[in-house]
């Protein structure tokens, strides 16, 4: 500490201190900018780092947990000097420093004589008077500094790894360019086709007549297991706005899912495997979740129980809206 090198020599007055650089940013960063302490600043970059970082990396489902750790740890490092502070005042800073100075040899006089406020009659009492972060101050104030400094610079480095790149709920990073469709992550995209396309083959080959001949009547072409088919009803459906895509109800109950097992089967790694269903009687279309893990909104508002479904009214299946139709 520039204390001890003012130490060698014969001190005068306890009082005048030669105003270093590092002395002056030091009392400025607790006590200056007319006490608030030049802190506060450090303090609003880290914590402004910090609130981007965890938003914007949340908003484009990022996995960025290292970072966004990292970004809080950083703004943890201002708490000591918070503490330091709110509990140290520049008088208490004042009179440490001069009893450094003196060390062992504390003359208790010439201290009450520079500092009218102190009623000790005995140097040890006074130290020990002093609030127990002050003589950590200048660890206090590098730690400090260095969350100010780092959490900026770590929010910066976030930015540039991450920039034109987005996530998905399974954990994918991509590039935002590459979406074929808005908020649809190419490699899920991918990962499905690939799913379905065998699938499809069988069904767009399945009525060509094999050339060799069945071995038994069990082995018909059609032995690929389909649902039973249901009549879809011509007066009310589904359509997804994203791609003009038409989906079918009908009598009775309609479920939505992921699953195989779902009448409407949605390829969105968002929505769960059976997500909702819509049963309809009379006329009437009712909207039901099944405890799906993201929910199911209608309009835009979390449905808590079973809903009658209007004509235009918009389904939320976790990225996937749908907008139901009915000419009834
Ligand atoms: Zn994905």
């Amino acid at each position: 500490m520039v204390i001890f090198f003012i130490l060698s020599g014969p001190i005068a007055s306890p009082l005048p201190q030669v105003p270093t650089a590092t002395n002056q940013f030091f009392d400025w960063f607790f006590y200056g900018l007319q006490g608030l302490g030049g802190w506060l600043l450090f303090l609003l970059l880290a914590l402004g780092a910090m609130v981007w970082l965890l938003y914007d990396s949340q908003n484009r489902r990022l996995p960025a947990t290292g970072w966004r750790l990292g970004v809080v740890l950083l703004s943890l490092l201002l708490l000591p000097t918070i503490l330091y502070r709110f509990t140290v005042t520049d008088l208490h800073y004042r009179i440490y420093q001069v009893l450094q100075l003196y060390g062992d040899n504390c003359p208790i006089d010439v201290i009450t004589q520079n500092f009218p406020e102190i009623t000790f009659t005995d140097c040890n009492q006074l130290r020990r008077s002093l609030p127990p972060l002050t003589p950590f101050g200048e660890y206090v104030f590098y730690l400090g500094l260095l969350g100010g400094v780092l959490s900026p610079v770590l929010a910066v480095g976030y930015y540039i790894t991450f920039q034109g790149m987005s996530g998905c709920p399974r954990g994918h990073l991509y590039e935002k360019a590459l979406e074929k469709v808005p908020g649809q992550c190419p490699q899920c995209a991918a990962e499905e086709a690939q799913r379905q396309r065998p699938a499809a083959e069988v069904v767009r080959f399945s009525p060509t007549p094999s050339p060799v001949p069945a071995p038994g009547p069990m082995a018909s072409p059609h032995s690929k297991p389909v649902k039973p088919s249901r009549p879809a009803l011509q007066y009310a459906w589904l359509v997804d706005m994203t791609n003009n895509r038409r989906y079918d109800l009908y009598e009775d109950t309609t479920r939505i899912g992921r699953s195989g097992e779902s009448d409407i089967m949605l390829t969105d790694q968002a929505v769960s495997r059976l997500h909702a269903q819509i049963r309809e009687s009379h006329g009437h279309f009712t909207l039901t979740d099944l405890d799906s893990s993201s929910g199911t909104l209608l309009n835009g508002k979390k449905l808590r129980s079973p809903l009658v479904l209007q004509n235009g009214d918009e389904i939320t299946l976790g990225d996937t809206v749908l907008h139901f139709v009915s000419s009834n």
